[in-house]
């Protein structure tokens, strides 16, 4: 399978499997390249880098960084950022400092619920990694209110559910220039799933346009969740906006639909993607 799937997640952060298995999987799929593009962190590089030492697959280190705008959370696919870049990090601490603080509320809203989760498992659940909403899913689960991470959500944990509390994070353009800031190139992942508060579908053009001028080089047209009218729509924005069009698994380890290698981008995508590297 050629290509490379720009989009996946471990348990680094709310994936089921390893940035080892990730590796090992992409090799026997024979892919291109990998993205490794866990939630608000970069922890996951080490790890990458060994397991991809003396074959032929070529990793895109990355993080899939939290914004928000209007109270609905965008995420910022950053490739080849320089993990040590100092504002980087603080922010990216920040972030799952604010994922920690986050989740405490989201056990209190289920307890109002009479889902009688703990913080203490949840942070269990998810060990070093940020937590995330599919850590609280899995608890939830196990008390037996619900049956699969599908039902939490869409019964809970969905955007506006009654268990939704909504991450503070930086502002999208804020994004962009912290993700080009750390040496890194910057896509808009999943555009297509972005709710809005006032009931209108998707995200705004307008802040797609300032994100550009901020940087960014992409947006991810194709992914499993977007409907062929999402993946048409925002492959035209980014024609028309002269950005380039990614696609990427957003793997997270259990489903079909977001399998390794789901969806990927071609090579010559990547080559131009990281002419858009700051030196
Ligand atoms: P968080 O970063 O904590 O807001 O959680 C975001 C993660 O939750 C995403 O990466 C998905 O893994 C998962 N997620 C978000 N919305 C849904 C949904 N409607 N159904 C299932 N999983 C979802
Ligand atoms: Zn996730
Ligand atoms: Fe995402
Ligand atoms: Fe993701």
């Amino acid at each position: 399978m050629a290509g490379f799937d720009l989009h996946t997640h471990s348990v680094c952060s709310d994936g089921a499997t390893t940035v080892e298995d990730n590796v090992r999987r992409a090799v026997a799929l024979g892919l291109d390249g990998l993205g490794v593009t866990d939630h608000d962190t970069t922890a996951g590089f080490a790890a990458a880098m060994a397991e991809a030492e003396g074959t032929d697959l070529e990793l895109v280190l990355g993080t899939e960084f939290s914004a928000e705008h209007a109270g609905v959370s965008v995420h910022l696919l950053g490739y080849w950022i320089d993990p040590a870049y100092e504002p980087l990090v603080a922010e990216l601490e920040r972030l799952r400092d604010e994922r920690t603080d986050r989740a405490r509320r989201i056990v209190g809203r289920f307890q109002e619920l009479g889902i009688d989760i703990t913080f203490d498992r949840v942070a269990e659940l998810a060990g070093a990694a940020p937590i995330g909403r599919p850590h609280l899913a899995q608890a939830v689960i196990e008390t037996g209110a619900a049956s699969s991470t599908r039902e939490v959500f869409d019964r809970y944990l969905a955007d506006g559910g009654p268990a939704y509390v909504e991450k503070h994070a930086v502002t999208p353009v804020r994004a962009v220039e912290l993700l080009v800031a750390a040496c890194g190139v910057a896509v808009l992942a999943h555009p297509g799933l972005y709710g809005r508060r006032d009931g209108a579908e998707g995200i705004p053009v307008e802040l797609v346009e300032e994100m550009v001028a901020a940087g960014l080089a992409g947006i991810e047209a194709e992914h499993p969740d977007h409907t062929p009218e999402h993946t048409r729509r925002y492959r035209d924005v980014a024609v028309g906006l002269g950005l380039e069009v990614t696609a990427g698994s957003d793997h997270h380890g259990e489903g079909e639909l977001d399998r390794l290698g789901a969806a990927t981008t071609p090579r010559e995508v990547v080559e131009r993607l990281r002419r858009w590297r700051r030196a």
